[in-house]
């Protein structure tokens, strides 16, 4: 199937108009026509070569809503018309303890990443969601809920699972005092969920600038980082603090914030961190954690949860052709929403 996306030819991660390939459809593929496109902060990473050496032309993209176009003979679940979406990974080896209990994120074999990853049958370079379309396993195919806006729903498959799973796995719900490092795409929607579970959140910040909005998404307030008696006095007051903040940095004045037993969990930075102070930790028997993603299944939960909670990620519309301009605001700091391309202008002829 003919298509045309939006690559990177090279690690400045200028965007230019790619025509290319999707393969034919295998009897579990599902083919999608993109609709949406969110822009994720680990496009811009992964594109720069951040993260280590790319498998150049390279199309990112792994916040992906679209229809289906065209179902594959064995396929199960879906038929042409359905409003789905595809996340952070398209394949995994679906038979490992992690991906039987459906977390294939950590599969022991790798799970295929959506973009610049290697096709387990194929060996072909993956290739994202800045496209027209998609073909994806139908295993790795997501339902958009009816109660979801298509056009806000993107986000959610990489931002809104990043901060749902361990919402999850450290049983936050009504009563728990969760804090948020960072109000950018993750801590925005980080916020939400946890408000939506009934927690008492807080989020932390450097400085005073964002209380309001952060009281507009839900949050009982802010917390700033740099006041020093402030800090003192919410010593022991968290049981879990999620923290998004996607560059090195410091955790130790945020670990005495957590109670005995809490955690401080890192979704958004991959790379070496500062050096730490080890005994807040030892001292109240505190962790830090980290979490990728969430599995197939748990991805379900968080769209279907979104859906029932009528909650939706910050998004700013844009068109294909403005890319490059969303990547030069991303690259100054964090902005609290998320850029969301709408694929309708973009024409495979
Ligand atoms: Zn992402
Ligand atoms: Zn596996």
């Amino acid at each position: 199937m003919k298509t045309v996306g939006y690559a990177a030819h090279s690690a400045d991660a200028h965007m230019v108009p790619y025509h290319f390939e999707r393969r034919a459809l295998r009897p579990n593929d599902v083919a999608i026509e993109i609709l949406y496109s969110g822009i994720c902060h680990s496009d811009l990473h992964t594109v720069n070569g951040d993260w280590g050496p790319q498998p150049y032309p390279l199309v990112p993209g792994h916040e992906i809503v679209g229809r289906v176009l065209e179902v594959g003979s064995a396929v199960k679940h879906y038929k042409v018309g359905d409003q789905v979406g595809v996340g952070c990974m398209v394949d995994s080896c679906q038979d490992c303890d992690q991906c039987h209990h459906g977390e294939e994120q950590y599969c022991r074999h790798g799970m295929t990443g959506t973009y610049g990853s290697k096709d387990r049958i194929d060996g072909e370079i993956t290739q994202g969601g800045y496209s027209k379309h998609i073909v994806v396993r139908e295993e790795f195919v997501l339902r958009i809920p009816d109660g979801l806006d298509m056009s806000r729903a993107a986000p959610i498959l990489c931002a809104g699972i990043t901060t749902f799973s361990p919402l999850r796995t450290w049983k936050v719900g009504p009563g728990s005092r969760v804090g948020v490092i960072g109000l950018g795409g993750l801590g925005h929607m980080a916020v939400k969920l946890a408000v939506a579970m009934g927690a008492e959140v807080t989020v932390l910040s450097r400085s005073d600038k964002k209380a309001e909005e952060a009281r507009t998404l839900g949050a009982n307030g802010i917390l700033v980082s740099s006041d020093k008696s402030a800090m003192k006095a919410a010593s022991a007051s968290f049981d879990l603090i999620i923290d998004t903040v996607p560059v090195k940095h410091d955790v130790s004045p945020y670990s005495p914030l957590l109670d005995v037993d809490g955690t401080l969990v890192i979704v958004g930075q991959l790379g070496a961190m500062d050096e730490f102070v080890a005994a807040p930790l030892v001292m109240g028997r505190r962790r830090v954690a980290g979490s990728l993603i969430g599995g197939i299944k748990e991805t379900q939960e968080v769209l279907d949860f979104c859906a029932e909670h009528d909650i939706h990620p910050i998004c700013e519309i844009i068109r294909p052709d403005q890319v490059n301009d969303a990547y030069a605001v991303m690259s100054k700091g964090d902005i609290a929403h998320r850029y969301v391309m709408d694929m309708s202008s973009l024409s495979v002829e």
